[in-house]
């Protein structure tokens, strides 16, 4: 540095020296922690936006999924102890135990890939973008094997099949995973 160099933003006022940044060369009171102005706010990280919008509504289903697989384990439960008093018939059919272990395997795998999300998401961080596709693929996925097994156990005296309530399980994830792929907001709220 040159003794009659003066600070860039202050024309005659003497630099007290550069930015170690840019190297430009400002006054004592320009140099903030051995930086300049420009520096000092390019070099802030971005602050991640509060939660909003379509967000509150994915933060809802993370926090709902594991109280409602709760209850429906419970209700397993407490339908396996009824077991006794029901008809033989109806205890000796296997495809009710099939199906509810099934439900909760599946349940459990859902509830795991919800917890897994919602620790990223709570502390905003870029994982979240990934995590929350994985949920949805995984809620995509268990709502194809719960379309393929109300076909497999339909019957002739069943009522007709619901083509909104088939094609909406099936849409709706791919959708929610289309917008933390694409969303501004996402790409802003987690940037940790
Ligand atoms: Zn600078
Ligand atoms: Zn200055």
């Amino acid at each position: 540095m040159s003794a009659n160099a003066s600070c860039v933003d202050h024309a005659g006022v003497a630099a007290s020296g550069p930015c170690r940044r840019c190297g430009s060369f400002l006054c004592a009171d320009c140099l903030v922690g051995g930086h300049c102005a420009a520096c000092v706010s390019r070099a802030a990280p971005p602050e991640p936006r509060a939660f909003g919008g379509w967000l509150i509504l994915s933060l809802l289903t993370l926090f709902s999924l594991p109280l409602r697989f709760l209850a429906t384990a419970l209700k397993s439960g407490v339908e396996l102890r009824k077991v006794d008093d029901i008809p033989a018939s109806f205890a000796l059919d296997p495809s009710w135990y099939v199906w509810t272990a099934l439900g909760l395997v599946t349940d459990a795998i859902l509830v795991g890939l919800a917890l897994f999300a919602l620790i990223a998401f709570l502390r905003k961080q870029k994982a979240t973008i990934v995590r929350m596709q994985l949920f949805y693929v995984g809620v995509f996925c268990v709502n194809v094997l719960m379309t393929i097994g109300e076909a497999v156990e339909r019957t002739a005296s069943d009522p007709p099949v619901n083509m909104f309530g088939t094609v909406w399980p099936l849409v709706l994830p791919v959708l929610w995973i289309n917008y933390f792929r694409t969303s501004a907001r996402v790409k802003q709220t987690f940037l940790r």
